[in-house]
């Protein structure tokens, strides 16, 4: 949690970056992605301690606030990116919820919610990418959307690291432990290869800081450069073909805070120069 407040912090005195309070997604827009019996047991509390237990953190009212503000900045970022180009959520990414269970500190999936709330209230039409750069396979998006043609799921993660029986993506791309820059890049460009068939409308990017070589829990050994070129990579993509990205934080549990705050932050200022570039 304390990452949060740090990273906010440090954006704050980042002149051309707007902060804006997130808002909350509303029922209609959970209901987007997920059951309404799941968000009736949410609302209420109503979830047994092992349900709690599965999500990592114990139910309160404060918890369902911060649960739909966080999805609800992931869409909010999406609907700025539209004009501005590139936008963020400063945490989100809350890939392991499931339409009807939460998981791994995930209660809603907030790029599920805000890639078909981009389509029911922007336009029906919109290709939508969700690139999955945590280093855990994105396996309550990629079950969520499993039979949505519109949406492309791509994650690319540690084989061998949680959620342990993985979901299948449109494309997975599994990575073994001690991965180092050369190959993660290499890998990211074979993704964004397939991508292109796809040719996406808009990305929701998930800018997990846990790849990076500091992590207690990621197993791979990404340098902080190397992070840097991935996010670079993925933001050339977009400016390459004006595709807008929102993107939001998602993972990150270094063995020293400073580390991840400081691959968060790196994502931020590799954006902004990125962000004068979209027309
Ligand atoms: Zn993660």
């Amino acid at each position: 949690m304390e990452k949060y407040s740090q990273l906010r912090d440090r954006v704050s005195n980042l002149n051309g970056v707007q902060l804006v309070e997130a808002p909350a997604v509303t029922d209609t827009q959970i209901l987007y992605a997920h059951d309404p019996g799941y968000l009736i047991k949410i609302l209420s509390g109503e979830i047994s301690a092992q349900e709690q237990q599965e999500i990592g953190f114990p139910w309160s009212k404060k918890m369902v606030e911060r649960s739909r503000r966080s999805a609800g900045a992931t869409l909010a970022a999406a609907k700025a990116a539209l004009s501005e180009g590139l936008a963020a959520n400063l945490a989100g990414g809350t890939h392991h919820a499931y339409r009807d269970r939460g998981s791994g500190f995930c209660v809603f999936n907030d790029s599920a919610i805000t890639a078909k709330a981009l389509q029911k209230e922007i336009h029906p039409k919109l290709k939508i990418a969700i690139v999955d750069l945590d280093v855990h396979q994105g396996n309550g998006t990629a079950s969520i959307l499993q039979n949505d043609e519109s949406i492309f799921t791509l994650s690319i993660h540690g084989e061998n690291n949680f959620p342990f029986t993985k979901e299948q993506s449109d494309l997975d791309i599994g990575l073994p432990n001690g991965c180092k820059d050369a190959d993660y890049l290499n890998a990211l460009n074979q993704g964004f290869d397939i991508l292109n068939t796809f040719k996406p409308d808009f990305i929701i990017y998930l800018a997990g800081a846990d790849p990076h070589e500091g992590d207690r829990l990621g197993k791979l050994s990404i340098s902080k450069d190397g992070m840097r070129q991935r996010d670079e990579c993925v933001f050339q993509y977009g400016l390459d073909r004006q595709i807008p990205i929102a993107f939001s934080m998602a993972g990150g549990y270094g063995r020293e805070i400073q580390s991840t705050v400081d691959i968060h932050f790196q994502t931020i200022q590799t954006a902004l120069r990125y962000q004068q570039q979209f027309s």
